[in-house]
Order: C-alpha cells, then sequence, then structure tokens
C-alpha cells in the first residue's frame, strides 16, 4: 500500500487511518451598510452549513477571539480568501455588486475551504503524476501568475 504523503502529520488510529481533529473556524460576517446582506449572510451560513455536514470542520460566530475569518462584501474586490489562517484576522471576500457577484452556493464553499487552509487540486504536491500542466498555453499576465505553483501546505 502507497503511504500518502501529507504536508503536516495527523495522528493514526489503530488501523492505520489518519484521524482529523476537529477544525474549529471562528467567523465574524460584517453586516452593516454595504457590505453583506441578509439574503448573502443567509447563502453564506448555508455554505457553513454544507461543510459541516461533509467534513470535520465547525464553523463557530467569534466573540472576542484573537484569531477569525472576517468576511465581507467589498466592492471592486472580487471573491478570495487567505489560505488558511496565519493568526488574527483573516480577510474573505464576497462581492455582491452590479458588476460582480460572488454569491453562489458553490463560490462562497470555495473560498471558505481556502479560508480553513485547502489550495486548489491542480496545485497538490503530486498533481504531476496525475496532469500535465501547458504552460505555453496560459495567458500571461497579473490574474494567472501563481494559479499553477505546486504548494506544500
Ligand atoms: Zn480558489
Amino acid at each position: 500500500m502507497a503511504s500518502l504523503k501529507m504536508p503536516f502529520h495527523l495522528p493514526q488510529d489503530l488501523n492505520g487511518k489518519l484521524e482529523m481533529p476537529m477544525v474549529i473556524i471562528k467567523f465574524h460576517i460584517l453586516l452593516l451598510d454595504h457590505l453583506v446582506k441578509r439574503e448573502e449572510y443567509r447563502m453564506i451560513i448555508s455554505a457553513m452549513v454544507r461543510i459541516q455536514a461533509n467534513t470535520c470542520i465547525r464553523f463557530i460566530r467569534r466573540t472576542n477571539e484573537r484569531d477569525f475569518i472576517n468576511i465581507e462584501s467589498v466592492d471592486g474586490e472580487g471573491c478570495f480568501a487567505y489560505v488558511g489562517n496565519h493568526g488574527g484576522r483573516s480577510s474573505m471576500n464576497l462581492e455582491s455588486s452590479g458588476k460582480a457577484s460572488c454569491m453562489f452556493h458553490d463560490i462562497v464553499i470555495h473560498e471558505l475551504l481556502h479560508s480553513v487552509g485547502l489550495w486548489h487540486e491542480h496545485m497538490r504536491h503530486d498533481r504531476d503524476k496525475y496532469i500535465k500542466v501547458h504552460y505555453e498555453n496560459i495567458a500571461r499576465g497579473k490574474t494567472y501568475e501563481g494559479i499553477y505553483e505546486i504548494r506544500q501546505k
């Protein structure tokens, strides 16, 4: 049986299966002014419920914890989330303006999973065993910089 190379150590149970400890994510959603609206708030919560139903990840509303995800909807900022929390406030933006909207169930889940530390599958350390990246076909420019870079974490 091939061993699975993990970028971090996980404990194993008596049968050698990896045990993923529960991951608790504190979150804060800004509801004021031009930020996240009620309908969008419900969509974010719905995406969190979906993740919780299928993983060991749990989202808990922040009170005064130091480390948390701060979810906002700032126009012109698009859809993004920092990968993992590096301590303190970790930003996530879900734009919902006349120009762009990230408020689709799958996009919200995508960004939430980035916030708990997951990169895209095509950035995995072992991806070259499964796919070939044709760099010559990738448009040069700011948007695509680093998007095919292999990540170890
Ligand atoms: Zn992404």
